[in-house]
């Protein structure tokens, strides 16, 4: 038997998201985000899983010819957009979808010697100022765009939410209205919703909806779990008790001596740490399904380990440990650790295996 953690990937859960999303949204079609490994699922078997979906959406070309070269031929759309005349005569000759978000890459478009016309997306920012061109510059840069022989017509439009996690913050029907009051009676497709957006927000569903973590089965609201939505974990990230110890009330486990027992107990050491992606931060009382019951994390998170309380249940070397997924959303794991549950997601690190199930 081995003791290394192994991160199951359910393709039956994917599928179960993929139509849930299309139930939430029929009349739109679906990107599904596969950005930084899809993720932390791996983005290869998950684009080959996804084959009936309308196109992915990627953040840097590498990730999109990673794709082309591994013989995906579906719509790729690059939402980080393009930086260089190289590139961009990649994105044109392998047919990428090019998000431009600002003024510099609309001259470099128009200014450039390509092969074919490129498909865009002219992205504004509504309101999340980060990427996207201002209201302001929108009608100029659209025009330079629909007279240049080097953009497909019509030019597609996006923008991206920065609070549609948030049902009472009125951020998102502003970012709705200054889209479609810039949009309105031009032709081409839209999109506006990453996750969060295509569950609350049907307003805005558009011609696409983009998303990412629903797919992957946890719940973007805030503070929401996977189950209110209906939603399946696809990652299950699995591991096993490398060795139980008696420990007496009053005495510390691990580095620091931050946790102590106040009664007579036994810790479970589980094959999981820091150097797997289990989050450092997570505080004691975190929970950890051992054999499918709950017992909460006990002290510091080691680079290799964790330590966990199971009191005088029947707990075994080489017993079953899940740390998050099916049985134990990683919202709640990502709550204990003070982050988000798209970072414990992407932050597996290479020394765990990835079972594709
Ligand atoms: N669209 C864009 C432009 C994004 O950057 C992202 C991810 O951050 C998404 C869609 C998907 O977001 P989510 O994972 O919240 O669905």
């Amino acid at each position: 038997m081995r003791f290394s953690p192994i991160a199951q990937i359910s393709r039956s859960a994917l599928k179960h998201n993929i139509a849930r999303l299309r139930q939430v949204a029929p009349h739109s079609k679906i990107m599904a985000v596969l950005k930084a490994n899809a993720y932390g699922h791996g983005v290869i078997q998950l684009a080959q899983w996804l084959d009936g979906v309308d196109g992915f959406g990627l953040a840097r070309i590498e990730e999109a010819l990673t794709l082309r070269d591994s013989g995906i031929g579906a719509r790729l759309v690059l939402l980080e957009g393009v930086f260089n005349e190289e590139d961009l005569e990649q994105a044109a000759h392998h047919q990428l979808d090019v998000v431009v978000h600002d003024a510099e890459q609309v001259a470099m478009i128009c200014n450039a010697e390509l092969s074919q016309p490129l498909r865009i997306w002219l992205k504004i920012d509504s309101g999340m100022h980060r990427l996207g061109v201002q209201p302001a510059q929108f009608d100029d840069l659209y025009q330079q765009l629909s007279q240049s022989n080097n953009v497909q017509q019509p030019i597609n439009l996006m923008t991206h939410f920065a609070v549609a996690d948030e049902l009472e913050n009125p951020q998102t029907v502003k970012q709705i209205q200054c889209f479609n009051k810039l949009t309105k009676g031009l032709p081409g497709e839209r999109t506006l919703c990453n996750s969060a957006g295509a569950l609350s927000w049907p307003a805005a569903h558009g011609d696409w909806i983009r998303p990412g973590l629903a797919l992957f089965g946890a719940n973007p609201m805030v503070g929401g779990r996977a189950e209110q939505q209906d939603l399946t974990p696809v990652m299950t990230m699995r591991s096993k008790v490398l060795t139980v110890r008696a420990l007496a009330a009053g005495e510390p486990v691990g580095y620091g001596q931050s946790w102590r027992s106040n009664k007579d107990t036994h810790i479970a050491v589980v094959a999981m740490g820091y150097g797997d992606g289990y989050p450092r931060h997570a505080v004691s009382g975190t929970p950890v399904l051992i054999n499918g019951k709950r017992f909460p994390l006990a002290g510091r998170v080691s680079m290799d380990m964790i330590t966990v309380d199971v009191g005088h249940a029947n707990v075994e070397v080489g017993d079953d440990v899940v740390l998050w997924g099916q049985g134990l959303g990683v919202e709640e794991i990502a709550e204990c650790a003070s982050t988000i549950c798209y970072e414990l997601l992407c932050s597996t690190t290479a020394r765990v295996a990835y079972q594709y199930i």
